[in-house]
């Protein structure tokens, strides 16, 4: 049981509005299809803790986590974008979500458990220092980052980011930080509209164009992650783990199939057994359509645990 899967049962009770869809229903698909094919007993389980805001505010400026807290209304239905609302329970699910992956550090680091999973909403990737965007609000796998380069020291951490969407939130928050590297691969042109043009030398974004398949994909990975982390030695890998490059996904144009999924990870593994001692703490970013999310989030996991 090397895997920690981390979750929290407010992450189903942000709901946003009734057919958005950044849904509850999305980590309910993902738990199932676990149960469903005997992966679930295999972890180890774990209910994540309210992020500090010590924790966020190595990412986040404070006035913005204090604007947050202030929104958060106690009934209906505040937006914080047009695609971004919190309701009664947001606040909680998304402090969870951060503390997901704080807690998922720790035991990574500590040697708990050799990799981890945390299935959590809202997502994170597209939260920037001090704005909520594209269903996030803080942006939980940068809290995880700063977290292991703060609290235990990391020098160096690798964020891979295969979500169809650019981790624009993710680069807002480390373009000048040395110690972390980006890659991230997204169909471009497309939200959120930037990513093609950081040049930086640590920012490893690789545009992919509407249609583009399993083959362009593999491809970036191989030809655009691979040297550059292979340069940067990360000490531990983060994956911003968003399934809606997969064809079947109703928000975005890119055919990514379960297999591709797989090989990533099974990428990811041989980089993190060489230089980061196989620590890699994966998070749950988009993917919104319930059959190929749990499908694809299900074939990651169960990869991760090497069962
Ligand atoms: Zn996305």
């Amino acid at each position: 049981m090397h895997t920690a899967f981390i979750s929290h049962p407010d992450t189903l009770l942000h709901v946003m509005d009734g057919n958005h869809p950044e849904s509850p229903a999305r980590i309910s698909a993902i738990k199932d299809r676990l149960i469903g094919a005997q992966v679930y007993d295999h972890l180890q389980h774990f209910e994540s803790p309210l992020a500090t805001d010590e924790q966020l505010a190595r990412v986040h400026d404070p006035a913005y986590i204090r604007r947050i807290r202030e929104l958060a209304p106690q009934a209906g239905i505040v937006h914080l974008d047009p695609d971004t609302a919190m309701g009664p329970m947001t606040l909680s699910a998304a402090l969870h979500a951060a503390g997901a992956v704080v807690m998922a550090t720790d035991k990574v680091i500590s040697g708990k458990a050799l990799n981890a999973f945390c299935c959590v909403r809202p997502p994170g990737h597209h939260a920037g220092r001090a704005n909520a965007e594209g269903f996030c609000i803080f942006n939980n796998v940068a809290v995880g980052v700063a977290h292991a380069l703060t609290h235990h020291g990391i020098e160096r951490a690798a964020v891979i980011d295969f979500d169809v969407h650019h981790g624009d939130g993710t680069e807002d928050i480390f373009r000048d930080n040395p110690k972390v590297m980006l890659c991230s691969t997204f169909q471009h042109p497309f939200f959120p509209h930037r990513g093609a043009d950081s040049r930086i030398d640590r920012m490893i974004n690789v545009p992919l164009a509407a249609g583009a398949d399993g083959a362009a994909f593999r491809h970036a990975v191989e030809h655009e992650f691979g040297p550059a982390l292979s340069a940067f030695r990360p000490e531990m890998i983060f994956i911003s783990a968003g399934f809606d490059a997969h064809r079947d996904d109703p928000l975005a144009s890119l055919n990514l199939i379960r297999d591709d999924y797989i090989w990533v990870t099974r990428y990811i593994m041989a980089i993190a057994r060489r230089y980061a001692q196989d620590r890699i703490v994966s998070t749950l970013e988009g993917g919104y359509d319930l059959i190929s999310l749990a499908d694809s989030a299900t074939a990651h996991i169960r990869t991760l645990a090497d069962i």
